[in-house]
């Protein structure tokens, strides 16, 4: 018989049922410290007290409207986020795919509205992952992904990442954008060089694409900085964000400069759900939390103390790991054996890590993981460690 659940995941037969700060509990009250965050969106831990209030608050008061009234908590929010970063503008999204839809819609009707309408073409980077709509599947290029769901949109171009030479092979006027994870998360922790992020942004100046950065998972803070691109010196366009920005409630949004953003217009774009009254009021409460004194030098405290005896681990097991990469509390380890193996020995000794592309472990604990948490971590890391290096051993 068909599930009644449709069978796209192959899940991990673990429920949990409740979470407190870094810390989930399962069905059977099994315990289990969590470096995988819900795949880096509740970022401020499990049942935050300033998160709770806010959302049964307005629980209390009113869950929908629509966009076809004012939503206050959209303005407040949309205010401090363009107080606090590159954009001018912000539309809020459900979902991070959502906000890949709108980026791309941008770039395009931006060139449309400036006498371009030829100009459509994004460029993606391989490796990357932008989320599983059309447009999104199409931009992140995956074949695994695309598989089956018809022909190849028009207008989605892909190079290497880091290849400048494939890229200016491939740009022309037809290009309206380029599309790139500062960090790539689901492709595997891969950093991407520095000087290949100013080397498009200065591509993008004496050219008139638009740069848009997703920064659905390296935003709100997972880097050390509230956003990725701090660390660059240069700014996007457009950028995507999603993840974080909820906290564990579904919610994305669109940032862009005013000029990139001069073709949406009254009825250009729309969303039933979008930037609801409780996802604002979860979103304000998130960015509150974002913003706090100390909260960044919280998370790069303990992103040091993590990298610095991750560096350790490595190297106390190469025929285990190869590497460790990663920015912030969003740190990748390059795996010499399955990852998968690796994912469920954690499980068992009660850590929850991720997967990713290339063989990679990741690790995207809560940004609030106090120093005591982060040892522990490390204890289970090493723990884990240990117990396969000795049953690799004992099977030679
Ligand atoms: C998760 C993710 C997406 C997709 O977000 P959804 O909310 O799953 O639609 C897009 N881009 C990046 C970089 C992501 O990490």
């Amino acid at each position: 018989m068909f599930p009644a659940l449709l069978p796209t995941y192959n899940r991990t037969d673990v429920a949990f049922v409740r979470g407190e700060g870094s810390y989930l509990f399962a069905e059977d009250g099994k315990r289990y410290l969590d470096f995988g965050a819900g795949i880096a969106v509740n970022a401020f831990g499990y049942a935050n007290p300033a998160l709770i209030k806010a959302l049964t608050e307005q629980a209390q008061l009113l869950w929908h409207t629509s966009n076809l009234y004012r939503v206050p908590g959209q303005e407040s929010l949309s205010q401090k986020l363009v107080a606090s970063t590159f954009a001018d503008t912000v539309f809020f999204t459900n979902s991070g795919t959502e906000a890949i839809e709108l980026a791309i819609k941008m770039a395009r009707r931006h060139h449309f509205v400036n006498g371009q309408p030829d100009r459509f073409h994004i460029v993606s980077f391989e490796g990357a992952f932008h989320g599983r709509t059309m447009a999104a599947i199409n931009a992140g290029g995956n074949e695994k992904y695309l598989e089956g769901f018809g022909p190849r949109m028009a207008g989605f171009d892909q190079v290497p990442l880091g290849d400048l030479d494939a890229l200016k092979k491939i740009v022309g006027p037809h290009t309206a954008a380029l599309i790139i994870e500062p960090l790539q998360g689901e492709g595997g922790v891969r950093p991407v060089a520095p000087e290949f992020l100013r080397a498009l942004r200065k591509l993008c100046d004496d050219t008139g694409m638009l740069l848009i950065f997703d920064e659905i998972q390296t935003g709100v803070g997972r880097t050390g900085k509230l956003f990725a691109y701090e660390w660059l010196g240069l700014e996007p366009d457009i950028m995507t964000v999603a993840k974080g920005i909820g906290g564990g409630f579904p919610l994305g949004a669109v940032l862009a400069t005013a000029e990139a953003a001069d073709g949406m217009t009254v009825g250009t774009h729309g969303t039933t759900y979008g930037g609801n009254p409780l996802a604002m009021a979860v979103g304000n409460a998130a960015i509150d939390l974002a913003l706090a004194p100390g909260f960044l030098d919280h998370v790069n405290k303990v992103a040091n103390y993590l990298h610095q005896q991750l560096g350790a681990l490595v190297a106390g097991h190469p025929d285990l790991f190869e590497g460790v990469r990663g920015q912030g509390l969003m740190i990748g380890l390059k795996m010499k054996t399955p990852s998968a193996e690796f994912l469920a020995a954690a499980r068992a000794n009660g850590l929850i890590v991720l997967p990713a592309g290339d063989n990679v472990v990741r690790l995207l604990p809560p940004l609030t993981l106090s120093e005591d948490e982060a040892r522990e971590g490390m204890e289970l890391l090493s723990k884990t460690a240990s117990q396969l290096d000795a049953q690799k051993a004992a099977a030679q």
